[in-house]
């Protein structure tokens, strides 16, 4: 019999004799990663270690370092929690229970569960661990699934519509339990180190308000104990720094209700860290030869349709009525400066053409899905469209990685970068797709990075460079994205003369740095826990006075030298220990304190916000260092420390 081939995720491939296992094809890859080895993703399906390839595949080898590893293990727990639950509650309906990026929820009927059946229903769970069933796929008739669900609408609905028409449908059976799924999962239920069961929330079936009302309980599970202690610190950590409690202590934004859902409302002191941030941003394009436009908030649906939207994301979109005529609220940047190129006649002397805009866009998120500053339905994106010739996306692509880069690093934040490759379906000729993605491995290769190659999870219309970057509680977030589109160009007839005198397409790069000004600011909050560095803080410097007859001096200090600076006195009539406690919980990171001493030596006391103290300074000196501090966008207050 011949070889088979099994194509790994680097879109390398290796021939083995069929029946080769798995766990064979890591040892053929390396030694250490054969010991590894827990299991695989063929062609898509969790597959355990001893598994045997017959044909053609593509091959992911698992690890226990693996994310699929770990979801398939959620998944699993999932299971656990739902067979557990209908041990007790033998009337429960199962919904739908999949994995999530840091647990798993099982939604579920029939049942009115609060905190403590929580405790019952978990203690059940580790019976089941214990148990140590094995997790075993079974095929089954369409037929026999709608049967065996008879009284179960939510999986009669799943079999009539996701799985209509499927001859067969795959069961996971664990004990005497069962369940309908697609998989993947761990080989048995003892796998699963340690589960915990978080919360219940209200869901809607399908996520639609028409629908029934469920009960969703979340839940973890990790390989070990300890992993789930160090998950369960890390969250208390994030409900202490949750945006919105803290967003309220600063007094930086609020939602209420009156305005509408997902719409927030930027006070004074968020939109002067708002100002700070696009300040950067604006500084940086200005720097990189970008041109600022600026377009409005709603078109004709005729652009739309011409960008392909009004096919694709209209149910996202809010749709206005106006003399009969159809307009939209935008959801993104652009069609309209893809319209503003348009207009102009280009040569290839004029390209790249570069335009940057901090554009609001609205999209029509699920009101369930809406979350503080995480979701919401307006948001303003740091936008920038290029016009390039196909051979100038190497340069470009590269200048826009140093910005992206220069921004995380500002805040500390480290990242990985991945780059997305054409998928099966996909527009653009081979050959511009193999010379944009050849210019973009140039580029990251050049970087001195480590990337990762995310086969086929390009867009239809363009490969991209995806950011996904750290914060200081560990958790993981989508970063900026750098993204070349071959089809807008095509859907606006976009066209500049080349050095030939033909006509030719430009390849057009969308990217932003930050991405969505409302989420990055909402991280940055639960990032710093409030603390802003000192160029964004909302008031950078309060000076309180020991007594009241130190008001002047204070008005002085802040007049002659702090001018350039957000800087307040605190002229209330407290104790000096009043003023100073009250400073640090409002995080300002500079305090600087004057009475009768400093008054006649014409000095200071400062203070910063980790308590550090240093008397007798010259006010000059101080203001010196401020400056620079802000210049440099420095992390933390260092006047002192
Ligand atoms: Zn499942
Ligand atoms: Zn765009």
């Amino acid at each position: 019999m011949s070889d088979i081939v099994v194509t790994l995720p680097d879109g390398s491939e290796l021939s083995v004799a069929p029946g080769s296992t798995v766990e064979d094809v890591a040892y053929e890859i390396g030694p250490g990663l054969g010991e590894d080895t827990v299991g695989g993703v063929v062609d898509g399906d969790l597959a355990g270690r001893e598994e045997p390839l017959e044909a053609d595949c593509e091959l992911v080898i698992i690890t226990e370092d693996s994310e699929e590893y770990l979801r398939a293990l959620r998944h699993s727990a999932a299971h656990v929690f739902a067979q557990a639950l209908q041990r007790l509650y033998p009337e429960a309906k199962l919904a739908i229970g999949p994995p999530t990026d840091d647990g798993f929820y099982y939604d579920v009927a029939g049942v009115d569960l609060d905190a403590d059946d929580l405790e019952d229903i978990e203690a059940e769970m580790y019976d089941i661990i214990e148990a140590d069933y094995d997790i075993e796929r079974v095929e089954r008739s369409h037929e026999e699934a709608l049967e065996r669900y008879a009284d179960n609408p939510y999986k009669r609905d799943i079999l009539e519509e996701e799985a209509a028409g499927a001859e067969t449908v795959s069961f996971y059976v664990q004990g005497d339990w069962e369940d309908l799924c697609r998989g993947p999962h761990v080989e048995s239920t003892g796998e699963i180190g340690a589960v915990e069961l978080l919360n219940i929330a209200a869901a809607y079936w399908r996520g639609d308000e028409d629908n029934d009302t469920l009960t969703r309980v979340y839940g973890t599970a990790f390989e070990t104990e300890d992993d789930l202690e160090a998950y369960l610190e890390r969250r208390e950590e994030a409900k202490k720094r949750d945006h919105r409690r803290i967003g309220q202590e600063m007094d930086l934004f609020s939602i209420p209700d009156v305005t509408g859902p997902g719409l927030p409302l930027f006070h004074p002191n968020g939109k002067t860290v708002l100002r700070e941030l696009r300040a950067f941003v604006d500084d940086l394009n200005g720097g990189e030869g970008y041109d600022f436009v600026e377009t409005p908030h709603l078109f004709r649906t005729e652009l739309w349709k011409q960008s392909g939207h009004y096919d694709n994301y209209v149910d996202d979109m809010f749709l206005l009525d106006v003399n009969d005529e159809e307009y939209g609220l935008k959801p993104m940047n652009c069609p309209g400066h893809a319209t503003i190129f348009n207009e102009g006649n280009w040569s290839y002397r004029d390209l790249p053409v570069r335009y940057a805009e901090n554009g609001k866009v609205y999209r029509k998120e699920q009101r369930g899905e809406l979350s503080g500053l995480s979701r919401v339905w307006a948001f303003t994106i740091d936008d920038g469209h290029l016009f390039v010739e196909p051979d100038d996306i190497e340069r470009e692509v590269d200048v826009i990685m140093e910005q992206i880069d220069e921004v995380l690093e500002t805040f500390d934040l480290d990242y990985e970068v991945a780059l997305a490759t054409r998928p099966e379906k996909s527009v653009g000729s081979d050959e511009i797709w193999e010379q944009a993605e050849s210019q973009l491995r140039d580029v990251l290769d050049s970087g001195g990075l480590d990337w990762d190659l995310e086969p086929g999870d390009g867009a239809f219309y363009g490969p991209k460079i995806d950011f996904a970057f750290e914060d200081a509680l560990g958790r993981n977030w989508d970063g900026p994205t750098v993204q070349l589109d071959f089809n807008m160009p095509e859907r606006f007839d976009l066209t500049y003369t080349g050095q030939d005198n033909d006509e030719h397409r430009p390849v057009m790069i969308h990217r932003a740095l930050y991405g969505s000004y409302e989420r990055f600011f909402m991280v940055l909050v639960e990032h710093f826990d409030g603390n802003f560095p000192t160029w964004l803080a909302p008031e950078q410097v309060r000076i309180l006075p020991i007594s009241d007859d130190n008001v002047g001096y204070a008005k002085q200090v802040k007049n002659r030298y702090l001018g350039d600076f957000r800087v307040e006195i605190e002229d209330r009539s407290w104790k000096i220990g009043k003023k100073i406690r009250t400073a640090h919980d409002d995080r300002v990171p500079y305090m600087l304190v004057v009475g009768d001493d400093e008054e006649a030596a014409g000095t200071v006391s400062v203070r910063d916000r980790f308590e550090a103290e240093r008397n007798d300074v010259d006010v000059e000196r101080f203001r010196e260092h401020l400056r620079a501090e802000v210049e440099e966008k420095r992390v933390e207050p260092d006047f002192v420390g």
